[in-house]
Protein backbone atom coordinates (compact mmCIF):
# COMPACT_ATOMS: atom_id res chain seq x y z
CA UNK A 1 0.00 0.00 0.00
CA UNK A 2 1.10 3.86 0.03
CA UNK A 3 3.18 4.74 2.56
CA UNK A 4 2.18 7.62 5.23
CA UNK A 5 4.32 10.55 4.40
CA UNK A 6 6.52 12.58 6.52
CA UNK A 7 4.17 14.33 8.07
CA UNK A 8 5.96 17.06 9.07
CA UNK A 9 6.73 17.69 5.69
CA UNK A 10 2.61 18.63 5.33
CA UNK A 11 2.45 20.32 8.20
CA UNK A 12 0.98 23.68 7.67
CA UNK A 13 3.19 26.58 8.36
CA UNK A 14 2.88 29.13 11.03
CA UNK A 15 -0.77 30.25 11.22
CA UNK A 16 -1.79 32.96 9.19
CA UNK A 17 -3.08 35.43 12.48
CA UNK A 18 -0.08 35.85 13.77
CA UNK A 19 0.14 34.64 17.39
CA UNK A 20 1.09 36.69 20.28
CA UNK A 21 3.98 34.60 20.64
CA UNK A 22 6.47 35.20 17.94
CA UNK A 23 8.40 32.21 19.07
CA UNK A 24 5.48 29.94 18.80
CA UNK A 25 4.83 28.17 16.16
CA UNK A 26 1.36 26.51 14.81
CA UNK A 27 1.02 23.47 13.20
CA UNK A 28 -1.97 21.52 11.64
CA UNK A 29 -1.93 17.96 12.50
CA UNK A 30 -2.25 15.54 9.06
CA UNK A 31 -5.85 14.68 8.06
CA UNK A 32 -4.74 10.68 9.31
CA UNK A 33 -4.29 11.45 12.54
CA UNK A 34 -7.16 14.11 13.41
CA UNK A 35 -9.39 10.94 12.12
CA UNK A 36 -7.74 9.07 14.30
CA UNK A 37 -8.39 11.39 16.81
CA UNK A 38 -11.91 10.95 16.45
CA UNK A 39 -11.78 6.99 16.39
CA UNK A 40 -10.21 6.93 19.47
CA UNK A 41 -12.56 9.01 21.24
CA UNK A 42 -15.62 7.96 20.12
CA UNK A 43 -14.58 4.36 19.99
CA UNK A 44 -12.77 4.22 23.40
CA UNK A 45 -15.31 6.69 25.31
CA UNK A 46 -16.48 3.71 27.97
CA UNK A 47 -12.48 2.90 28.28
CA UNK A 48 -11.06 5.77 28.26
CA UNK A 49 -8.67 4.97 31.09
CA UNK A 50 -6.24 2.94 28.90
CA UNK A 51 -4.76 6.60 28.68
CA UNK A 52 -2.59 6.57 31.54
CA UNK A 53 -1.42 2.74 30.25
CA UNK A 54 -0.34 4.41 27.58
CA UNK A 55 1.57 7.02 28.37
CA UNK A 56 3.21 5.31 30.90
CA UNK A 57 4.26 2.77 28.26
CA UNK A 58 5.52 5.55 26.53
CA UNK A 59 7.63 6.58 29.09
CA UNK A 60 8.68 3.40 29.51
CA UNK A 61 10.11 3.23 26.41
CA UNK A 62 11.96 6.56 27.11
CA UNK A 63 13.17 5.38 30.59
CA UNK A 64 14.64 2.17 28.35
CA UNK A 65 16.18 3.99 25.67
CA UNK A 66 17.74 6.23 28.41
CA UNK A 67 19.34 3.44 29.78
CA UNK A 68 20.80 1.72 26.97
CA UNK A 69 21.97 4.81 25.74
CA UNK A 70 23.51 5.57 28.81
CA UNK A 71 26.00 1.92 28.56
CA UNK A 72 27.88 3.93 26.70
CA UNK A 73 27.32 7.62 27.02
CA UNK A 74 27.37 7.98 31.08
CA UNK A 75 26.74 11.62 30.06
CA UNK A 76 23.02 10.89 29.17
CA UNK A 77 22.60 10.92 32.62
CA UNK A 78 23.25 14.23 33.38
CA UNK A 79 23.05 14.61 37.05
CA UNK A 80 19.38 13.19 37.33
CA UNK A 81 20.66 9.54 37.89
CA UNK A 82 17.26 7.98 38.50
CA UNK A 83 15.00 6.32 35.75
CA UNK A 84 11.42 7.02 36.91
CA UNK A 85 7.89 7.84 36.32
CA UNK A 86 6.38 10.57 38.47
CA UNK A 87 3.01 11.37 38.77
CA UNK A 88 1.75 14.23 40.47
CA UNK A 89 -1.98 15.87 40.24
CA UNK A 90 -3.70 19.61 41.24
CA UNK A 91 -7.59 18.96 41.81
CA UNK A 92 -8.01 22.87 42.38
CA UNK A 93 -6.15 23.26 38.09
CA UNK A 94 -8.30 20.26 37.38
CA UNK A 95 -4.42 18.64 36.00
CA UNK A 96 -2.75 15.11 35.54
CA UNK A 97 0.81 15.34 35.13
CA UNK A 98 2.82 12.65 34.09
CA UNK A 99 6.45 12.87 33.92
CA UNK A 100 9.49 10.57 33.10
CA UNK A 101 13.09 11.14 33.35
CA UNK A 102 13.39 8.98 29.78
CA UNK A 103 15.48 10.31 26.79
CA UNK A 104 13.22 12.94 26.17
CA UNK A 105 12.39 14.74 22.37
CA UNK A 106 14.54 17.14 20.92
CA UNK A 107 12.59 19.94 18.72
CA UNK A 108 12.03 17.64 15.62
CA UNK A 109 11.52 14.78 17.41
CA UNK A 110 8.36 16.69 18.77
CA UNK A 111 7.08 17.43 15.64
CA UNK A 112 7.58 14.16 14.17
CA UNK A 113 6.76 12.05 16.93
CA UNK A 114 3.28 14.21 17.98
CA UNK A 115 1.35 15.20 15.31
CA UNK A 116 1.94 11.91 13.19
CA UNK A 117 0.34 8.38 13.05
CA UNK A 118 2.52 6.88 15.10
CA UNK A 119 3.30 3.04 14.67
CA UNK A 120 2.25 0.06 14.04
CA UNK A 121 0.06 -0.40 16.69
CA UNK A 122 -2.07 2.84 15.94
CA UNK A 123 -2.03 1.51 12.08
CA UNK A 124 -3.66 -1.67 13.03
CA UNK A 125 -6.04 -0.44 15.23
CA UNK A 126 -7.51 2.33 12.52
CA UNK A 127 -7.53 -0.84 10.17
CA UNK A 128 -9.72 -2.78 12.27
CA UNK A 129 -11.85 -0.34 13.09
CA UNK A 130 -12.15 0.52 9.88
CA UNK A 131 -13.09 -2.85 8.71
CA UNK A 132 -14.82 -4.33 11.84
CA UNK A 133 -15.52 -1.37 13.98
CA UNK A 134 -15.63 -3.98 17.11
CA UNK A 135 -14.90 -1.92 20.05
CA UNK A 136 -13.69 -5.33 21.66
CA UNK A 137 -10.63 -5.54 20.05
CA UNK A 138 -9.15 -2.32 21.24
CA UNK A 139 -7.58 -3.83 24.15
CA UNK A 140 -5.33 -5.88 21.64
CA UNK A 141 -3.65 -2.77 20.56
CA UNK A 142 -1.91 0.39 22.26
CA UNK A 143 -3.66 3.42 20.93
CA UNK A 144 -0.39 5.46 21.69
CA UNK A 145 -0.87 9.15 22.59
CA UNK A 146 -3.54 10.49 20.77
CA UNK A 147 -5.46 8.48 23.98
CA UNK A 148 -4.80 10.81 26.12
CA UNK A 149 -7.19 13.06 24.69
CA UNK A 150 -9.63 11.25 25.82
CA UNK A 151 -9.06 12.58 29.19
CA UNK A 152 -8.00 15.81 28.41
CA UNK A 153 -8.97 18.82 26.40
CA UNK A 154 -5.64 20.30 26.44
CA UNK A 155 -2.51 18.36 26.54
CA UNK A 156 0.78 20.06 27.53
CA UNK A 157 4.01 18.10 27.03
CA UNK A 158 7.18 19.83 27.89
CA UNK A 159 10.71 17.76 27.00
CA UNK A 160 14.08 17.77 27.08
CA UNK A 161 16.51 15.54 25.04
CA UNK A 162 20.24 14.97 25.67
CA UNK A 163 20.53 15.49 21.89
CA UNK A 164 18.52 19.36 21.96
CA UNK A 165 20.49 21.88 24.54
CA UNK A 166 17.01 23.35 24.59
CA UNK A 167 13.53 22.09 26.54
CA UNK A 168 10.76 22.25 24.51
CA UNK A 169 6.58 22.87 25.11
CA UNK A 170 4.38 20.98 22.80
CA UNK A 171 0.73 21.90 23.39
CA UNK A 172 -2.47 21.21 21.50
CA UNK A 173 -6.27 21.15 22.12
CA UNK A 174 -8.71 18.80 21.76
CA UNK A 175 -10.83 19.29 18.09
CA UNK A 176 -8.31 22.22 17.56
CA UNK A 177 -6.46 20.23 14.55
CA UNK A 178 -3.43 21.99 15.39
CA UNK A 179 -0.75 21.86 17.66
CA UNK A 180 2.13 24.70 18.91
CA UNK A 181 5.44 24.35 19.55
CA UNK A 182 7.89 26.95 21.28
CA UNK A 183 10.86 27.15 23.37
CA UNK A 184 9.82 26.30 26.99
CA UNK A 185 10.34 29.42 29.31
CA UNK A 186 10.99 26.54 32.19
CA UNK A 187 14.34 25.18 32.01
CA UNK A 188 13.79 22.48 34.77
CA UNK A 189 13.84 19.14 33.09
CA UNK A 190 17.26 18.09 33.21
CA UNK A 191 16.03 14.91 30.49
CA UNK A 192 12.99 13.70 29.92
CA UNK A 193 9.44 14.61 29.46
CA UNK A 194 6.65 15.68 31.47
CA UNK A 195 2.89 15.64 29.92
CA UNK A 196 0.59 18.05 31.80
CA UNK A 197 -3.54 17.09 31.16
CA UNK A 198 -6.15 20.03 31.20
CA UNK A 199 -8.69 17.24 32.36
CA UNK A 200 -12.21 17.03 30.83
CA UNK A 201 -14.53 18.40 33.40
CA UNK A 202 -16.27 14.71 33.13
CA UNK A 203 -12.79 13.17 33.87
CA UNK A 204 -12.24 14.97 36.93
CA UNK A 205 -12.29 11.74 38.87
CA UNK A 206 -8.11 11.21 36.63
CA UNK A 207 -7.05 13.72 39.58
CA UNK A 208 -7.24 11.36 42.50
CA UNK A 209 -4.50 9.22 43.37
CA UNK A 210 -6.75 6.55 44.63
CA UNK A 211 -8.17 6.47 41.05
CA UNK A 212 -4.88 6.33 39.77
CA UNK A 213 -3.08 3.90 41.67
CA UNK A 214 -5.79 1.28 41.33
CA UNK A 215 -5.33 1.80 37.46
CA UNK A 216 -1.55 1.38 37.77
CA UNK A 217 -2.34 -2.07 39.69
CA UNK A 218 -4.67 -2.80 36.82
CA UNK A 219 -2.92 -1.60 33.47
CA UNK A 220 0.63 -0.87 34.24
CA UNK A 221 1.97 -3.50 37.01
CA UNK A 222 4.60 -4.89 34.36
CA UNK A 223 6.28 -2.00 34.28
CA UNK A 224 10.33 -2.22 35.30
CA UNK A 225 10.50 1.43 36.50
CA UNK A 226 9.44 2.85 39.58
CA UNK A 227 6.09 4.65 39.17
CA UNK A 228 6.03 7.41 42.14
CA UNK A 229 2.12 8.74 42.90
CA UNK A 230 2.06 11.90 44.48
CA UNK A 231 -0.52 13.33 47.12
CA UNK A 232 -2.62 15.94 45.15
CA UNK A 233 -1.41 19.89 45.70
CA UNK A 234 -3.51 21.15 48.20
P1 LIG B 1 4.21 4.22 19.96
O1 LIG B 1 4.46 4.20 21.44
O2 LIG B 1 3.49 2.98 19.49
O3 LIG B 1 5.43 4.53 19.15
P2 LIG B 1 2.69 6.57 20.59
O4 LIG B 1 1.58 7.29 19.90
O5 LIG B 1 2.35 6.04 21.94
O6 LIG B 1 3.17 5.41 19.65
O7 LIG B 1 3.94 7.53 20.74
C1 LIG B 1 4.48 8.13 19.57
C2 LIG B 1 5.94 8.44 19.73
O8 LIG B 1 6.11 9.61 20.53
C3 LIG B 1 6.77 7.37 20.42
O9 LIG B 1 7.19 6.37 19.51
C4 LIG B 1 7.95 8.21 20.95
O10 LIG B 1 8.90 8.41 19.92
C5 LIG B 1 7.31 9.53 21.26
N1 LIG B 1 6.98 9.66 22.69
C6 LIG B 1 5.76 9.59 23.26
N2 LIG B 1 5.82 9.74 24.59
C7 LIG B 1 7.14 9.91 24.89
C8 LIG B 1 7.88 10.12 26.13
N3 LIG B 1 7.27 10.15 27.31
N4 LIG B 1 9.23 10.27 26.02
C9 LIG B 1 9.85 10.24 24.83
N5 LIG B 1 9.22 10.03 23.65
C10 LIG B 1 7.88 9.88 23.68
MG1 LIG C 1 3.01 4.22 22.87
Amino acid sequence: GRSLLPLVARAAATDAAAPADPAEETFTYQAEVDRLMDMIVNSLYSNREVFLRELISNASDALDKARFLAVTDPTIMNGREELEIRISSDPAKGTLTIEDSGIGMSREQLLSNLGTIARSGTRKFMEAMASKGDTNLIGQFGVGFYSAFLVADRVTVQSKSPEDSKQWVWESSAGSHQYKLKEDSATDLVRGTRITLHLKEDAAEMSDPVRITRLIKQYSQFIAFPIKVYAPKK
